[in-house]
């Protein structure tokens, strides 16, 4: 398969704080990687570097041949192929679930209203909420929420997408329905890089997880060898308390 992401010696610091300390790692299309480490430990700030809404301290990004820390590089265009998923949905509150989704494809991309508001529906159908597209944000539960802003980051027929703890912050009865929508996405073979404390849905879903800890993955390998064969010590006191 080809490959999407290219991450060769990535750094990033924060002052004297070294997030990520020399990070290497190839991810190709099709794959659906999980994410899993303490907090504090970089996993936010190494999907944010991805996309360069972290300016790494030094270090090569390669996202589709495209260079990232190239100055010659139209990083907003590399962007419209990469859809982000946060914790907190950021969706706007003065306009529709229909219009949250219709709106990058418009703005960005030039679409045509009505081009736009049948893609937003399709994708409202995709993530269960077709009878929800004319709501405003605030009258839809959490679990409802994030799957709007996953139709939004859809909208713009991303062939990446990044979820960052996308049911953190959600009730537990939601978590269900928003991985739903995720498992579909990686059945229809979309390259994915999940942060997520969601180990259930890791060993399902995910063909490989990688487990980041004192600024380096110490573990990179199938659900079954990470969960079950962790080659760090480190590794296996994070699972023996999250598990
Ligand atoms: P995680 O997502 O794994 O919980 P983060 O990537 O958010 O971790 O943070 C990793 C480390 O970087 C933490 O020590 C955090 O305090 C620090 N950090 C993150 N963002 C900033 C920032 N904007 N300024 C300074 N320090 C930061
Ligand atoms: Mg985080």
């Amino acid at each position: 398969m080809k490959e999407k992401i290219l991450v060769e010696n990535l750094v990033k610091k924060y002052g004297d704080n070294t997030v990520l300390n020399n990070v290497s790692t190839s991810i190709k299309e099709g794959d659906v990687v999980c994410i899993i480490g303490p907090s504090g430990s970089g996993k936010s700030t190494f999907l944010r570097c991805l996309n360069r809404l972290e300016e790494p301290t030094s270090g090569d990004i390669i996202i589709d041949g495209a260079h990232l820390m190239d100055k010659t590089t139209n990083i907003n265009q590399v962007r419209q192929h990469i859809g982000m998923v946060f914790q907190h949905f950021n969706l706007f509150p003065h306009l529709s679930v229909l219009e949250n989704i219709m709106l990058a494809p418009m703005d960005l991309k030039g679409s045509p209203k009505k081009e736009a508001e049948e893609q937003a529906t399709k994708l409202l159908e995709t993530v269960g909420l077709a009878d929800k597209k004319n709501m405003y944000p605030d009258n839809l539960s959490g679990g409802q929420k994030q799957r709007v802003a996953i139709a939004r980051a859809l909208a713009m027929n991303p062939d990446i997408m990044l979820f960052d703890e996308p049911t953190s912050a959600l009730d537990p009865e939601m978590v269900g329905d928003v991985l739903n929508v995720m498992k579909k996405l990686a059945k229809q073979g979309m390259t994915m890089v999940i942060v997520t404390h969601e180990m259930g849905f890791a060993k399902e879903v995910a063909n490989r997880v990688m487990f980041i800890d004192g600024g380096n993955f110490l573990e990179d390998g199938t659900p079954e060898q990470v969960f079950n064969n962790p080659q760090h010590e480190r590794t296996q006191d994070f699972l023996d308390k999250v598990l």
